[in-house]
């Protein structure tokens, strides 16, 4: 395959990007350099089957030759970023999807979003399937990137009934390893940097909330395969959309085009986490509360039945082997 990745040289892409490389596809890598960096895939550069366009994937897209596929992974991700960053974070949600899934259908590729545990918002059930509509607060500081996430799979989904597009949608939960920012202000990497650093780990509120870590290599393995499942021929008929699209029939949410939560079940509290990190780096550090963000999700754990079912796909990386590869790549760069 041709794949193109818009941001492609963040954290979940580059590592994306190596992957398809390594499997033998053609990468075309997009990306504007806000939260992405060159270093995550300078090692790619002047390979035969990389390519690197720096670019803003809400600006007119245009991307020489055929592609099989566009993925669309660039946004601000760290609650951090995209509180820094907001209108940017909606406009590569919102026009960002529109121009990425355009040029699928230009080309006549599948297309593949990276949505996020987010649309879930402050869930009030435990664990989320994708059946959960959500709770999210629109107008709270977080709403930028739930909202512009939820309108990409609002958008990607009626590019799939109105165009016949083939999409896929990840739902993709906590996600941690190499190449995360040492500033992104994400958990685990704050977390490591501060207990290699000597200083206090800051848990917000009082550490009680939760969430559902997943190592970078297992979550790529996941995408990768949602991505190469093929659509049944079902769920791609003309006729069987337009019924869907006029509300003439539901639509089958069982089949791939619909989304799927890629994340790993095990639930920890943030005050866990914090203790595993200073075990693993045996860290003298001790434990600094701070207060807890507006709107900060009291619980997150994905259901993965359906991944199980429709890609047949599980994380196998457990949290503390996970947590010991991030930390030798902190240790290495901070
Ligand atoms: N958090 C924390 N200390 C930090 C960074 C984050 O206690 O230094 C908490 C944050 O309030 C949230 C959880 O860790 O409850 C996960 O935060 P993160 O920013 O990694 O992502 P989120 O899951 O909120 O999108």
């Amino acid at each position: 395959m041709r794949v193109l990745i818009t941001g492609g040289a963040g954290f979940l892409g580059s590592h994306l990007c190596e992957a398809l490389v390594g499997e033998g596809h053609e990468v075309v890598c997009m990306d504007n350099f806000v939260t992405g960096r060159p270093e995550n895939i300078a090692h790619l550069l002047g390979h035969e089957r990389f390519t690197l366009i720096k670019y803003n994937v809400c600006d007119y897209l245009h991307v020489d030759g055929t592609l099989d596929a566009v993925m669309h992974f660039a946004s601000p991700a760290s609650p951090q970023d995209y509180l820094e960053l907001p209108i940017a974070t909606l406009k590569v949600g919102a026009i960002g999807t529109h121009k990425a899934l355009g040029l699928a259908k230009g080309k006549r590729a599948r297309f593949f979003l990276a949505s996020t545990s987010e649309v879930y918002g402050d869930p009030l059930v435990n664990p989320q399937d994708e059946s959960y509509w959500g709770n999210v607060n629109p107008l709270s500081p977080r709403g930028v990137y739930d909202e512009a996430k939820r309108f990409g799979e609002a958008i990607t989904m009626a590019y799939h009934r109105f165009h016949g597009l083939d999409t896929r949608i990840a739902r993709i939960f906590n996600t941690f390893g190499p190449r995360m920012r040492v500033n992104d202000g994400r958990v685990v990497s704050n977390f490591i940097v501060q207990a290699l650093k000597k200083k206090p780990l800051t848990v917000y509120g009082d550490g009680s909330q939760t969430r559902s870590f997943c190592y970078v290599d297992d979550l790529v393995r996941g995408i990768v395969s949602l991505l190469t499942t093929p659509s049944d021929s079902k769920a791609m008929d003309p006729q069987y959309l337009a019924d869907v699209r006029f509300g003439r029939r539901e639509g089958d949410s069982g089949n791939i085009h619909y989304p799927v939560n890629l994340g790993n079940p095990r639930e920890t509290t943030v005050l866990e986490i914090a203790k595993l990190v200073l075990r693993i780096t045996n860290s003298p550090s001790g434990i600094q509360y701070q207060p807890l963000p507006v709107d900060d999700p009291k619980v997150r754990r994905p259901d993965i039945t359906r991944a199980k079912r429709v890609i047949r796909w599980e994380p196998s990386v457990d949290l503390e082997a996970g947590l010991e590869k991030a930390t030798e790549y902190f240790r290495k760069i901070i």
